[in-house]
């Protein structure tokens, strides 16, 4: 095994919280060494330039880790998810299709709210100035005087337009007197920093290759290496390494090119491996003092797993919407439902994403729901009353943090280090059972109040009955508290366990809000290396939990 150079600080995971972490540390001047499982793709490799580009979505590009099975991906052992992500530089943002809403003040204290879930260590407003920093930093782009959310800064510009497709349906929850707002997004309508407009080309979700959508690869990476930091892309982490006084100093990785391993020496450590890479990576590194993982004395590690309630509703109309054109995300996003309100008969909320449906291909094969047009000749009828008169209603629901639906190790299935992967247990709380079904009869209603002909619902429940619904937001596996019985970090992300440890991406959330998670996570992600850079020093050389009042 060979060594490097001591790093100040080591990032592994360059997803949407590691680029920004090295990004901020490294202009802070800190010496910064990131290392990701997974290559760099240059723009040119992604299929959007392609005329096959719907299919290799399907396979070689697919979002599903168990469907594209590459080798810098770990498999997942799994019996009910269908797991979404990237693996490689820019993680999950390569893939992901840049809706940006925040959470809400309520989000922070469902522990005071209903007891169901912990509140959080720091509250909205503690977030808010990272909120808006990071909105400048990625450019989000969205309409300001959101009446659902506190006032925020100001967005970079507005959203690429949805004419047709978001006139309707906004008429449609105009009908129904619900809250509608344009969905703030993570995509330039107007060019931005050196960033172009979005062209509509509508192959968001292969990856964008101009950078109008905020692809971490492509918008932050390259700034933390302008600044100093060093990457060292398919470097697969096998172990977090610590001395007898339980410090991190480190960890080994394997060159998935050589099959070597390597040791990178480090005064801290960040790891940012997401909702899943992070647990099996603290697991995998469990050692003689710490036999049930790393940084596990509460035994938290790795559950409290959570991944939004979903279901979504097809809808068509008698009326071109040229509907499968345009980016990918929602046309609007409705917060009519997103509180608690005790007499549906749940607690927590939900929003509903009026999106758009997918390209040709992606509708023969059935789009959003599954639901096939027939071949033959009805075909062609098929597709002359329903190809771009189409759209979908998205129910996103904050699940409730259950200790039994967690990430472990797999006993069976290894990755292609042979690594053991990750095993993912899940079942749906009654209460997210009761939240889902309220939410898709509501999201039939908007179809209906749209006047739509047809209307399809996929609740994601197969015909064992059981619940399976696509896994792509990965969080509250390594949760922050105020708590070391009951939670993983402290509210700087600074381990309990491993003072010079910290642990910053999608599994630091206590809840999950009902809307979708990375502006959040890139918030938390400038506010811990903002505390980090500015104290360096003392941090990396800290012995004990540090305290400190949640800014
Ligand atoms: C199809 C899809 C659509 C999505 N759409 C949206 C959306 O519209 N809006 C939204 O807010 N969110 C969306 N998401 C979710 C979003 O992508 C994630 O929330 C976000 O990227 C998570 O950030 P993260 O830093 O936690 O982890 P990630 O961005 O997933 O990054 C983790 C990185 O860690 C690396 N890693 C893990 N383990 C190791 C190891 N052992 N060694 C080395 N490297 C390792 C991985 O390779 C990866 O690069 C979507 C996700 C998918 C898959």
């Amino acid at each position: 095994m060979t060594g490097d150079d001591e790093a100040d600080v080591l990032v592994i995971g360059t997803g949407a919280a590691g680029g920004i972490i090295a990004k901020v540390l490294a202009e802070a001047g800190i010496k910064v060494v990131c290392l990701d499982q997974g290559p760099w793709f240059r723009p040119e490799a992604k299929p959007h330039w392609q005329p096959d580009w719907e299919w290799q979505r399907a396979t070689r590009w697919a979002t599903e880790v168990n469907v594209r099975g590459l080798s810098n991906d770990y498999p997942i052992d799994t019996d009910s998810e269908h797991t979404l992500m990237w693996n490689g530089v820019g993680g999950s943002t390569v893939v992901y299709t840049a809706v940006w809403p925040r959470f809400r003040p309520t989000d922070f204290r469902k522990g005071v709210e209903h007891g169901l879930a912990p509140d959080w260590p720091i509250t909205y407003e503690d977030l808010a100035p990272y909120y808006d920093e990071t909105d400048l930093l990625v450019g989000a782009a969205g309409l300001a005087g959101d009446p659902a959310i506190p006032p925020r800064g100001p967005f970079v510009g507005y959203p690429p337009a949805h004419a047709r497709f978001g006139e309707r349906t906004g008429l449609a929850l105009d009908r129904l007197g619900w809250h509608r707002w344009p969905m703030p997004v993570a995509i330039l309508g107007e060019g931005h920093d050196g960033r172009p407009a979005c062209n509509n080309c509508s192959a968001c979700q292969s990856g964008c290759p101009t950078g109008a959508m905020y692809d971490v690869s492509l918008a932050m990476m390259p700034r933390a290496l302008a600044a100093g930091a060093k990457l060292i892309p398919d470097a697969r982490v096998e172990k977090i390494e610590t001395d007898a006084s339980g410090r991190a100093t480190g960890a080994v990785y394997i060159d998935r090119n050589t099959g070597l391993r390597h040791r990178q020496a480090a005064r801290m450590v960040i790891l940012c491996g997401n909702g899943v890479g992070t647990p099996r990576l603290l697991l995998l590194s469990a050692n003689a003092r710490q036999p049930n993982g790393l940084a596990n004395s509460s035994d938290q590690v790795g559950r409290n797993l959570m991944h939004h309630t979903a279901g979504i509703v097809e809808a068509w109309v008698d009326k071109d919407l040229e509907s499968h054109k345009g980016v990918i995300n929602g046309a609007h996003i409705c917060e009519e439902f997103a509180e608690t309100d005790p007499r549906r008969g749940f607690v927590n909320g939900f929003t509903m994403h009026i999106v758009r449906l997918n390209g040709a291909s992606y509708q023969a094969l059935g789009s959003h729901t599954a639901h096939r047009p027939p071949w033959g000749r009805a075909h062609h009828e098929w597709f002359r009353s329903h190809f771009s008169r189409g759209f979908g209603i998205l129910v996103l629901g904050d699940d409730l943090p259950q200790p039994s639906n967690r990430v472990t190790l797999s006993e069976t299935v290894t990755d292609s280090s042979g690594l053991p992967t990750a095993k993912l247990h899940y079942r749906l709380h009654p209460n997210d059972d009761r939240l889902v079904r309220y939410g898709m009869e509501r999201a039939v209603e908007i179809a209906r109040a749209a006047d739509a002909f047809d209307i399809k619902v996929n609740d994601f429940r197969e015909a064992d009955g059981r619940y399976r619904p696509p896994t792509w937001h990965l969080l509250g596996t390594a949760r922050m508290g105020d708590d070391p019985a009951t939670s993983v970090t402290n509210l700087w992300h600074q381990s309990w366990d491993v003072p010079n440890l910290y642990i910053v991406d999608g599994s630091s959330m206590p809840t999950c809000a009902a809307v979708n998670p990375t502006s959040t996570i890139s918030a938390m992600a400038l506010r811990a290396a903002r505390r980090i850079a500015g104290d360096f020093r003392a941090l990396a050389e800290a012995t004990k939990p540090i305290s400190g009042a949640p800014s």
